[in-house]
């Protein structure tokens, strides 16, 4: 039996929950779970935002721990090895995106929460290929959230050839925008943080942000006109679209990865004029993964972190459901 905690219907409190997992698949390897971060996804997932989660839901999808089983066909992982696991825990590995190395497009790839019991747990499973090993140099405790968090925002820079000229705008300085600040100013970019947040201003600067700007406020986004290569929104809410629109240059990108629920008004002909463009992705690929764990430790980016108990679980969610968390919560055991 596996000791996890889940929730129970929309909205509710997380209590322990145990399931049985069956035989080990011949693809798949256990983890022993020894950290677990929360992403603001958790929330939706525990909160059916997206109505697709499946109840009793065990989320928790930043997970850090070391193998502890590994299927017969397993050969790349071993028992003891630490590793982490994201928002995917398996992919079908046939389709052009898998074959392509594109796993984080594959349109049947199974998400580490949904249908699937994910890591506020002692042990997860998943298949072996989408299990990551950290590179010595990379600190374990707050290694998690670039599992989910961290590779969501670094994505980008890959898939859209940022270069280190580029000037880069964050809106919204969470889990993902923190992680963003310090990946850009490591890539060698010129950084703005957008933040709704007064008192996160100072801190946006410590991260990597070279300016900051209020994400709320018409006339400071205004003075930001026609200046960005690309801005990258890591916010869940409505702001307004059409402005920050108007802060790229030509050919600049608005590119999406928080998961806002209203559908985005867009004026056509800002994209049309500048000719720019409007796109999202989700996290990353497992050798994208790979690439971004060598490139933290190189450049020493760690998430910052709260630490919580997995018995103070609770707690710890309503800290992040309150917009409090600065700028990562941890689960540890
Ligand atoms: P988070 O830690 O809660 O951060 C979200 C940030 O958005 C907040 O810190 C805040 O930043 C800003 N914000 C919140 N309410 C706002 C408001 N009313 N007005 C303006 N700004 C506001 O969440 P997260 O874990 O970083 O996740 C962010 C989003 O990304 C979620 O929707 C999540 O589901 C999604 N996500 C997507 C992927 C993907 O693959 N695409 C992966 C992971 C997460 P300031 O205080 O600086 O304003
Ligand atoms: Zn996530």
């Amino acid at each position: 039996m596996i000791n996890a905690f889940a929730a129970f219907e929309a909205k509710g409190e997380l209590r322990p929950f145990e399931y049985e997992p069956g035989p080990l698949k011949p693809d798949e390897v256990e983890i022993d779970v020894q950290y677990c971060g929360i992403c603001h996804s958790d929330l939706s997932v525990i909160d059916n935002e997206w109505g697709m989660t499946q109840y009793p839901v065990v989320p928790g999808h930043e997970v850090v721990g070391k193998i502890a089983d590994v299927g017969v066909s397993v050969n790349h992982l071993t028992v003891g090895q630490s590793v982490g696991l994201g928002w995917h825990a398996g992919y079908c590995n046939e389709c052009t995106p898998c074959r392509s190395g594109d796993h984080n497009l594959c349109a049947n790839a199974q998400a580490t929460i949904i249908g699937h019991h994910g890591g506020f747990a002692e042990k997860v499973r998943a298949t072996a290929n989408s299990v990551i090993p950290i590179p010595e140099g990379v600190e374990l405790e707050s290694a998690g959230p670039l599992f989910c968090g961290g590779i969501t925002v670094f994505n980008p820079l890959v898939q859209f050839d940022i270069k280190p000229t580029d000037k880069v705008a964050v809106i919204g300085i969470g889990g993902l925008g923190h992680m963003a600040l310090m990946f850009l100013n490591a890539w060698g970019c010129e950084v703005t943080a957008f933040t709704s947040s007064e008192a996160k201003r100072e801190a946006a600067l410590r991260l990597g942000a070279h300016h900051t700007l209020n994400s709320r406020d018409e006339q400071e986004i205004q003075t930001a006109a026609g200046y960005f290569d690309m801005i990258i929104s890591t916010v869940n809410v409505k702001l307004d679209w059409n402005r920050f629109l108007g802060t790229l240059k030509p050919r600049g990108r608005l590119h999406f990865v928080g998961a806002t629920l209203e559908p985005l008004d867009i004026g056509v002909f800002s994209l049309i004029g500048g000719q720019r463009s409007i796109s999202g992705s989700p996290v990353g690929s497992p050798s994208t993964i790979a690439r971004m764990l060598e490139f933290a430790s190189l450049h020493n980016i760690k998430p910052v972190i709260e630490k919580f108990s997995f018995n103070a679980i609770n707690e710890a969610i309503s800290r992040l459901r309150n917009g409090k968390a600065l700028y990562r919560i941890v689960l540890y055991r």
